[in-house]
């Protein structure tokens, strides 16, 4: 079956008991046994939870997963990966990591003694060279938040396995439709199901998937052990959203290039970020790696100033954090998204904005942005 089709139908066949053709929410915490220990494989919701199982198998299929495994939130999934690791264990991760990534390593689990070194984008064909025996984890994000950078997932797969340590793709900005990160050779892909996947901004989740049987039984295992489940609704969400994600990511893709494409002509921007256009650096790794280039686009204006003041003038670009949404949005990750990067060498740049462009009319877009670039002394 193909992917679109897989969206809709997979792990989510109609209710056995009434015929209902979606998926039930199974709000419910406990499971009744016929007798001490007999039941149908479902005894605690933290465990099981059907709603959950359905969620966990459609979106595995979507990652060309054998197993699938889903969390409260997509910092949820991180923490529980962070667990496969021991205190002294070194991760090399991609430096423009998400920044609520970054909290977590540098503020909660580099003080416990684990080691995290963090290698520019522009710095992974030599990625080889950066691995050492205590490097057990190799965490890249392609195309990475906020700045869009490429990494070659085949080749940093390769290097990594040469040294002994696993990758992990965070696949949140491209979702399974664009990029499917285990079939490049990562160990695991990860995701914030709060963004494209749930993609209506009205749910937070996160999900783990992997091919690796010893990763996945410890996962599940970390999974009901941490604790960090998602609930009946919240899973449900998500298999709402997967259903449209073929169809919403196509629009998302093209509106995204039109927008990329006008900010590029545009005397006010200083540099865009979209590895759709030629001019960016991972343009060809992109084009080989993905089947399009994603509804993310940043851009440079000259001063930090002008980059809020225009974050603020938009109408129909929501000033807001997140993204992934039907809806669009705009902000200045450096103080929002990525404030807890401030103080990194690698911060984000404080003139830098960030687009999640929704599904909206590209026309009613494009007119928004134009008139928001206008200059505030142009203004009559
Ligand atoms: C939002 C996001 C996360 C964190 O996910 P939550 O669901 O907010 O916990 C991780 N990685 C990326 C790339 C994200 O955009």
């Amino acid at each position: 079956m193909d992917f679109e089709t897989r969206a809709i139908h997979v792990g989510q066949e109609p209710d056995p008991a009434t015929g209902a053709i979606i998926t039930p929410i199974y709000q419910t915490s406990t499971y009744v046994q016929e007798a001490v220990g007999e039941h149908k494989g479902y005894d605690y919701s933290r465990v099981h939870n059907p709603t959950r199982t359905a969620l966990q198998t459609a979106l595995a299929s979507l990652e060309s997963a054998e197993h699938g495994i889903a969390f409260s939130s997509g910092l949820g999934a991180t923490t529980t990966l962070m667990h496969l690791l021991n205190p002294g264990d070194r991760v090399v991760l991609i430096a423009d990591v998400y920044g609520g990534v970054y909290r977590m390593t540098s503020q909660v689990y580099e003080p416990k003694g684990y080691v995290f070194d963090y290698l520019p984008a522009d710095e992974f064909p030599n990625l080889a060279e950066h691995l050492d025996e205590r490097t057990r984890m190799v965490w890249i994000e392609s195309p990475s938040n906020p700045l869009l950078n490429v990494v070659d997932i085949r080749a940093a797969a390769d290097a990594a396995h040469a040294a002994g340590a696993m990758v992990v793709v965070d696949n949140t900005f491209a979702t399974p439709y664009l990029q499917r990160p285990l079939e490049l050779g990562a160990d695991v892909v990860v995701h914030s199901t709060t963004k494209y996947l749930g993609g209506h901004s009205d749910v937070v989740g996160g999900f783990v998937g992997t091919n690796d049987p010893t990763v996945a039984e410890r996962l599940f295992f970390l999974q009901k052990s941490l604790g960090a489940v998602p609930g009946p609704f919240d899973c449900w969400l998500v298999l709402r959203g997967i259903k449209t994600l073929a169809v919403r990511m196509q629009r998302h893709c093209e509106n995204a290039m039109a927008i990329a494409v006008l900010l590029e002509r545009h005397p006010r921007v200083e540099r865009v970020f979209y590895p759709g256009l030629p001019s960016h650096p991972g343009h060809t790794i992109a084009a080989r790696q993905m089947r399009d280039y994603g509804g993310m686009v940043s851009f440079l204006v000259e001063t930090p100033e002008e980059a809020e003041a225009i974050a603020g003038r938009t109408k129909l670009f929501q000033l807001a954090e997140s993204l992934g949404g039907v809806e669009s949005l705009i902000e200045v990750p450096y103080r929002m998204t990525h404030a807890a990067t401030k103080d990194a060498p690698f911060a984000s740049p404080p003139n830098l904005i960030r687009l999640s462009v929704g599904i909206e009319s590209v026309e009613d877009l494009v007119a928004d942005l134009e008139n928001a670039l206008v200059p505030a002394a142009a203004r009559a």
